[in-house]
């Protein structure tokens, strides 16, 4: 929608061919409804949120930042709002509204829309020279594969563009999910589905015991493992690793040194002295967790808290600082925020986005092989190399 709007604006006519019912599909759905549209942060920042081919991105966000994205929206009717992390939102909350200000924007630019799905890129001595669809085919001189990724494919992102690329001659890298749950293997989370943890740190180590991701935020307990904020964002740090046996740490109590907790413990255990262990720890921990924390510390729950050893506590302290996960790897494609991997940076014009391979082939978005953290980054690089695209055909 960008680049289309961005090319019809330079006088190019433009066809946008989408195969789902209405445009933006994925986007009325981004941020949990509300759309993070983008991140208000200088290019440096957002480059270190980007950890796969940043440097692919540099030109694109250096000819449209986030500043110029914020203004853009802003100029099409979408007025908006910076939230905790920078995260940029429409003051509506309604990612509709984004969506529907780009529709607005397109038809004002003169945008043809053709609900009709693309099936193949055309070539003519190895230069575009039009599309296939399911209606038939278009002649152009310039096509812009904007695709998106493989996951969420009920919003339209069916992984075509991939196919239809590879047809062409690009390479696609494997593609993996990322922002996406972890499946674990230990019980308890089934046993505490549903409970969510705030102001906790998480971390996760690959199996050697490097630590790859700590940070503190809001997760929750699921079924398959765990879901929330931080885990999507370990999620991302985890996936050039064999995510299998990666391990994860919860410190509970991420506030607190160890021997705060110490001193907090006692004056618990001094509170409920006549009390049972197990109905000790209310004060500390979540109703859902607390048998997970007994079974684990190895006390006998039905010890009188006053007989609690000092090596028992110990043991109890070191799981409310390093509740110990064990990773069996992340939740399917079809699952995921963010598809890692696509069309290989090396063969896509980072100045202009046309392929450098077929004259008159560009890309932008998701489809190409670079994707970032939580916070407003990914649909920051589609709006940039989108412009960019756009302004190049
Ligand atoms: C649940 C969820 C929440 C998210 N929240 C955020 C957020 O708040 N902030 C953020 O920055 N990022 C967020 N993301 C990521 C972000 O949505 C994507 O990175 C972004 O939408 C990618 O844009 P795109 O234009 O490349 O692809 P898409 O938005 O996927 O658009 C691709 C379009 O191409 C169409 N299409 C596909 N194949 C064909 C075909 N053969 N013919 C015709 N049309 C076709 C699709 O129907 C679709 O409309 C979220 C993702 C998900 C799944």
């Amino acid at each position: 929608m960008m680049a289309a709007l961005t090319a019809a604006e330079r006088g190019r006519s433009v066809v946008l061919l989408e195969h789902e019912k209405f445009c933006g599909r994925k986007l009325r759905i981004t941020g949990k409804g509300r759309c993070n549209v983008c991140n208000d942060c200088d290019v440096k920042t957002f480059l270190r949120n980007v950890p796969r081919n940043p440097k692919f991105l540099y030109g694109a966000l250096n000819r449209f930042s986030p500043a110029e994205t914020m203004a853009f929206f802003e100029s099409i009717g979408v007025p908006l709002k910076t939230e905790r992390g920078n995260r940029v939102f429409p003051v509506s909350d309604n990612a509709h509204d984004v969506a529907n200000a780009l529709e607005r924007a397109m038809k004002r630019a003169g945008v043809k829309l053709v609900p009709s799905a693309a099936k193949e890129v055309l070539t003519r001595g190895g230069a575009v020279c039009g599309v296939r669809t399911d209606g038939g085919e278009i002649a152009c001189e310039s096509a812009l594969i904007a695709t998106g990724g493989a996951s969420y494919p009920l919003t339209g992102s069916t992984g075509d563009g991939y196919r239809m690329a590879a047809s062409l001659g690009h390479t696609v890298t494997p593609l993996r999910p990322s922002l996406v749950p972890l499946v674990c293997a230990d019980d308890c989370c089934a046993e505490m589905q549903g409970f969510s943890l705030r102001n906790v740190t998480l971390r996760a180590y690959d199996s050697s015991g490097k630590l790859l991701f700590s940070e503190l935020g809001e997760m929750m307990f699921t079924h398959f493992g765990v879901t929330g904020p931080i885990v999507l964002s370990a999620s991302a740090h985890l996936r050039d690793h064999a995510r299998e046996n990666c391990r994860l740490e919860i410190d509970l109590k991420p506030g607190l040194d160890e021997k705060q907790l110490d001193a907090r413990l006692l004056r618990d255990f001094d509170k409920y002295k006549n009390r049972d262990f197990a109905n000790a720890l209310g004060d500390l921990a979540g109703r859902a967790m607390i048998p997970v924390l007994v079974r684990r510390s190895g006390i006998p729950p039905e010890t009188k808290v006053n007989s609690v050893t000092h090596e028992q506590r110990r043991s109890l302290l070191s799981l409310f600082k390093a509740f110990p996960l064990t990773v069996t790897g992340p939740l399917s494609l079809d699952a995921a925020i963010i598809t890692s991997g696509g069309v290989e940076v090396g063969e896509i014009d980072p100045r202009t986005m046309q392929s450098k391979l077929v004259p008159g082939l560009f890309f932008a978005g998701e489809i190409i092989d670079t994707d970032a953290y939580t916070g407003g980054f990914n649909l920051q690089i589609a709006w940039s190399t989108g412009r960019l695209a756009g302004n190049h055909i």
